[in-house]
């Protein structure tokens, strides 16, 4: 069976995550209980996840020529990425999170865009080869949006599906909607767009008809450990997830959206890679961190 090939266009950021007792004030020097660096970005994590189920995945990414790129780059290749259009620039850093963990289990996050945003209009037409020849593109609002505009220009241009997940949320260019097959916020997404609570069920379907309306052809709303939710034309049907007990949900929208690219591009109805997305996800909930928490293909069980 010839593997699907799944471009994802998107970010690349270093997560580097410290927990304290308690959250500095300003102008106070406190002491860290401990440090660790994660390689994140919802970009990044996404193509991970379809790679881990063996889907030939080519990565669109820009990184800063520092020790974060360098690494992330090594960790693209170990991941077995095609790094091709993973373009680096000395004018900007890595995209890093700079996230602060409180022993209660609040946080504080710092994101630093950097390098993410600073796709050039030579370095986008140079992607569009290898978005011609993928069985679908992903992107996410992590990098620069005229190059999100543009890559999804380009995937509609050549007849390639589309499936945008619009993290984080932001009032898009009506265009936008237009060119995507597969819209896929989460609740607080859904609801930052459409400008009302996304709560209860009716609220999610109420929002679902919104992004329809505005031309978007099919919409998956995650809804955490409720499931989520299919909406195009005529069609309504909520995929229910396993009951399991969570450790860490980072990342398990982006194991869903990984999944669920890699089986669209496969050719399996929407439901079903729905279903295997929820599996996927509710697997990588059980473990701390977000691309070391992915199953592969055998741990899943498909
Ligand atoms: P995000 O991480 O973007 O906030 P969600 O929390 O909606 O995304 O999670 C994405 C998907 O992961 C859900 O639709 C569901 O299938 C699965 N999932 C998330 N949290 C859980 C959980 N606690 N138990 C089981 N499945 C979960």
């Amino acid at each position: 069976m010839k593997k699907p090939v799944i471009c994802v266009a998107g970010s690349a950021n270093m997560d580097l995550v410290t927990t304290v007792q308690r959250m500095p004030m300003a102008g106070e020097t406190i002491h860290g209980n401990a440090f660790q660096t994660y390689f994140g970005g919802k970009g990044a994590n996404q193509a991970v996840m379809a790679a881990k189920l063996g889907g030939e995945v080519w990565m669109i990414a820009k990184i800063g020529e520092d020790t974060f790129g360098k690494d992330y780059m090594k960790n693209f290749t170990a991941c077995g990425l095609n790094t091709s259009c993973v373009y680096t620039t000395k004018e900007a850093s890595t995209g890093i999170a700079a996230i602060t963990v409180q022993e209660n289990g609040q946080n504080a996050i710092i994101v630093v865009g950097g390098a993410n945003l600073s796709f050039s209009e030579e370095e986008i037409e140079k992607a569009a080869a290898a978005i011609g020849k993928a069985d679908v593109l992903v992107c996410q609002n992590e990098i620069n949006l005229n190059a999100t505009l543009r890559f999804l220009q380009i995937a509609r241009m050549y007849g390639v599906p589309t499936i945008f997940n619009p993290a984080p949320a932001e009032d898009f260019p009506d265009e936008i909607y237009r060119l995507c097959d597969y819209f896929c916020p989460n609740e607080s997404e859904a609801a930052h767009i459409v400008g009302f609570p996304v709560k209860t069920i009716e609220d999610v379907k109420r929002a679902g008809k919104d992004f329809l309306s505005r031309g978007v052809k099919n919409v998956i709303i995650t809804l955490g450990s409720k499931g989520s939710l299919l909406m195009s034309e005529g069609k309504t049907v909520l995929v229910e997830t396993e009951k399991v007990t969570a450790v860490d949900t980072t990342g398990a929208g982006d194991a869903f959206i990984g999944t669920v690219a890699y089986f669209i591009a496969s050719g399996i109805p929407v439901e079903e890679a729905m279903k295997k997305a929820s599996h996927a996800a509710a697997l990588s909930v059980q473990k701390r961190g977000a691309q070391k928490s992915f199953p592969n293909y055998a741990e899943c069980g498909f």
